[in-house]
């Protein structure tokens, strides 16, 4: 691992100067802030990434859980996974959440990873892990194999002949369909994100993944108040039952009154290059009677302009499948 500094900023406002030097908040940046380390640091080791200064907010004051005003949830970003997925109020109000949550890494992983780290981990394509490869979203220009390479675990949607790396984050696929906010504190001031306004497509430039500038420091995430009589289910499919990234997975927020499904949230995961909020799927439910029918017919909307490569073909079905099954469970529950 290469040499490099390590800070503990006294302040939020030095933690956000210091860091404002940096000339990129994306791949390659310079300043890196450090939640729980486990992406950054296993990215260290590897090289991939190489910060010069690593400013540990671990300090800083936002690790509270707190209601807000409207009745949501305001979670600060050095939150440690477990102890959100673990809330009482995200288990009784948001249990997509609390169920994405622990249904991702290792217990010990999720003691140590924080919300703010968890929605900017990176993609787990090989070829972006390993130096000795070419990959456009570690070195812009340089080509991606994983086209035509080995691509089975990479995304069918959103991907561009640029990139096709998949966004790995369980956490914030049950986010993207709860319609969280993300605050952020930068050099110009404080700004808000809708979650689904966050991630970036690949496109031209992979090496860019949110909308975050030098200097912004995420702060924390709100929640909208829970929806009410709402039924709630994260299904992951993945090659293992623990310790394994999706190959599929499905957040699903629905209610239903008389036998028909009066709204609907619906999110996937592991086959989009950014949590995957599908409006198309949630129209094709909304109003309808909740059955077989309605749930392949939603199913099929959101797979709807998937583009696969050469292994991961599979993936179209397994997330209909996946998302089918999801919403069946949520019906009976
Ligand atoms: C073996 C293994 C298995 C895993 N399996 C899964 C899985 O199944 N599902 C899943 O979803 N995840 C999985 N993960 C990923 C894990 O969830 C992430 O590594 C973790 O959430 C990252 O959080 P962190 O706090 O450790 O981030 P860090 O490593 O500390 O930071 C990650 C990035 O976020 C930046 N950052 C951190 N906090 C802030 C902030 N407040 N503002 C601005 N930037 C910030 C850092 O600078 C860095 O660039 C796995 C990880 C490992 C190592
Ligand atoms: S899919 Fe993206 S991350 Fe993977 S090699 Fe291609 S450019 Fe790199």
């Amino acid at each position: 691992m290469h040499s490099f500094e390590f800070v503990r900023p006294a302040d939020q406002a030095t933690a956000i100067s210091t860091a404002a030097q940096s000339k990129t908040a994306q791949q390659g940046a310079d300043v890196r802030f450090l939640g729980g380390g486990t992406t950054l640091i296993d990215l260290m080791k590897l090289n991939v990434e190489t910060p010069a200064r690593v400013l540990d907010i671990n300090r800083l004051p936002l690790n509270e859980i707190e209601d807000t005003p409207d009745g949501g949830l305001k979670i600060g970003a050095t939150i440690r996974n477990s102890s959100l997925a673990h809330h009482p109020k995200v288990q009784k109000g948001y249990s997509v959440l609390s169920q994405a949550i622990l249904q991702g890494a290792s217990a010990q992983i999720r003691n140590m990873a924080t919300v703010g780290g968890n929605m900017l981990q990176r993609t787990r394509c090989a070829y972006f892990r390993d130096t000795a490869m070419a990959c456009n979203k570690r070195e812009p220009g340089s080509g991606c194999p994983a086209i035509t390479g080995h691509n089975r675990t990479l995304a069918i949607i959103g991907v561009s002949e640029h990139c096709i790396a998949t966004n790995p984050s369980d956490m914030c696929v049950a986010m993207t369909a709860l319609e969280a906010t993300i605050h952020v504190q930068g050099p110009k001031g404080p700004r808000v994100i809708p979650f689904g306004d966050f991630h970036l497509l690949p496109g031209n430039t992979p090496h860019l993944e949110t909308v975050l500038e030098p200097g912004d420091l995420i702060t924390h995430v709100t929640l909208p108040p829970p929806v009410a009589r709402s039924r709630q289910v994260y299904l992951k499919l993945r090659d293992r039952a623990s310790y394994e990234f999706a190959l599929a997975s499905a957040a699903v927020v629905l209610t239903i009154a008389g036998g028909h499904i009066t709204h609907a949230r619906i999110a996937l995961g592991g086959i989009g290059t950014k949590p995957w909020r599908s409006p198309d799927a949630e129209r094709a439910l909304t109003g309808k009677t909740a059955n077989e029918a309605a749930f392949r017919q939603c199913a099929e909307s959101a797979l709807h302009g998937a583009r696969p490569q050469s292994e991961n073909g599979f993936k179209i079905e397994l997330a209909r499948r996946c998302l089918t099954h999801a919403l069946r469970t949520a019906a009976a529950s």
